[in-house]
């Protein structure tokens, strides 16, 4: 996809987002173009930090425009094919997009690549950001307000009605109030006019799959639409921090302190708890956000990782299994497996389809957290 920001006025055009014409103050129309030919090839054979694989070949795209763009593949082109990134054709799919214009390009397109999500005026929808502790959105260890942003903007365009849309949180480190102050949160929802509800004062239901009993927030069970926000990060117990690890804070939080001391006491395994609550969860979309990220130590105290992609998916397994691909770790999660097992989706990365950037192409290494079961050589 190659877009520029064009005022037919003066024939300019800018290759970022840009409000009004600089020179003549009329609005710039968004010209995007999807079909684009290769105008030249570079393979490359030496790694680096951030191209670790190769061979990989670097493109020239040119639109109908002649607007042009570089664009990294692993699939070797020909001078004169045409390239072109399509909505996935069967499930389950994931799909991987670049942020390279702006958050709300990224998540727009992320979302078409999985063939959009039906919504109208009267959809009831939940979204869930990641807001586990006050901390600031450039640290990683919460969903990026950006993100969230971009994903409301999204549906509203689509037809849904704000009034019929929630955003549920729940702090672990800190209050509330300061959590929804530091992330950026608690500003999105005033600026959007959006309900917050904090999870831990929510009213909850109790449920139970094959010896899991929890508490989880009820809310979700009425709802058309949930969508799963999670921040891309780093995880001491799981390993990754995707859309399993975010949807866990819908529960109630004396349960989560509960499972979270039997996992110390081996009376539990969380891996295992995380993929049945699945079977207890309604179904939901993720969306997740990488323009940040963390690795190292997290969910916690990690680095921030600059990632700079965001991922989309009707299917949690295929979402996090892809994700798992993306940064190199070198081994499964646990709860992947126990979750395919259950029948929650696909974790085997050759049954997945993966639309916007090959995975190849974007991976790199990402810093495990030590003692993670993740952790090279482990
Ligand atoms: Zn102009």
């Amino acid at each position: 996809m190659i877009i520029r920001w064009v005022c037919n006025n003066c024939n300019r055009k800018w290759i970022y987002p840009i409000g009004k014409c600089i020179y003549c103050k009329k609005n710039v129309e968004e010209v995007i173009s999807r079909k684009l030919k290769v105008i030249g090839i570079t393979k490359v054979n030496v790694p680096s930090v951030l191209h670790p694989i190769t061979p990989y070949n670097v493109l020239i795209l040119e639109d109908e425009h002649s607007n042009r763009i570089p664009k990294k593949t692993i699939k070797d082109y020909k001078i004169g094919d045409y390239y072109e990134e399509n909505p996935a054709a069967k499930d389950p799919s994931v799909s991987i997009v670049k942020i390279k214009y702006d958050l709300d390009i990224a998540v727009d397109e992320a979302l078409r690549l999985i063939n959009d999500l039906k919504v109208n005026e009267t959809s009831r929808i939940l979204i869930k950001p990641n807001m586990m502790a006050v901390a600031y959105p450039y640290l990683g260890v919460t969903t990026n307000p950006k993100t969230v942003s971009a994903v409301i903007k999204y549906l509203i365009k689509k037809g849904a009605k704000k009034e019929n849309i929630v955003i549920v949180g729940q702090s672990v480190y800190g209050p509330v109030e300061d959590a929804l102050k530091k992330t950026g949160i608690g500003p999105l929802c005033k600026n959007f006019g959006i309900k917050f509800i904090d999870i831990a004062e929510s009213e909850f239901i109790e449920k139970e799959f094959e010896g899991l009993k929890i508490k989880v927030m009820k809310e979700i069970f009425d709802k058309d639409l949930i969508i799963n926000i999670p921040v891309l990060k780093t995880h001491l117990v799981f390993g990754i921090s995707a859309a399993f690890e975010n949807m866990f804070r819908l529960v109630a939080p004396d349960d989560i302190l509960k499972m979270e001391r039997l996992e110390k006491e081996s009376e539990i395994d969380l891996n295992d708890a995380i993929a049945k609550l699945h079977k207890i969860l309604p179904k939901y979309v993720t969306i997740s956000d990488g323009s940040i990220g963390m690795e190292g130590n997290g969910p916690l105290n990690g680095t921030p990782s600059f990632l700079k992609y965001i991922l989309a998916s009707k299917d949690p397994v295929a979402h996090d299994a892809v994700f798992q691909e993306l940064g190199l770790f070198l081994r499964k999660p646990k709860y992947l497996e126990i979750a395919h097992k259950l029948g929650l989706g696909e974790n085997n990365i050759e049954n997945i389809e993966v639309v916007g950037n090959e995975i190849k192409a974007v991976a790199r290494e990402i810093k495990p957290a030590i003692g993670s079961k993740l952790t090279k050589g482990v």
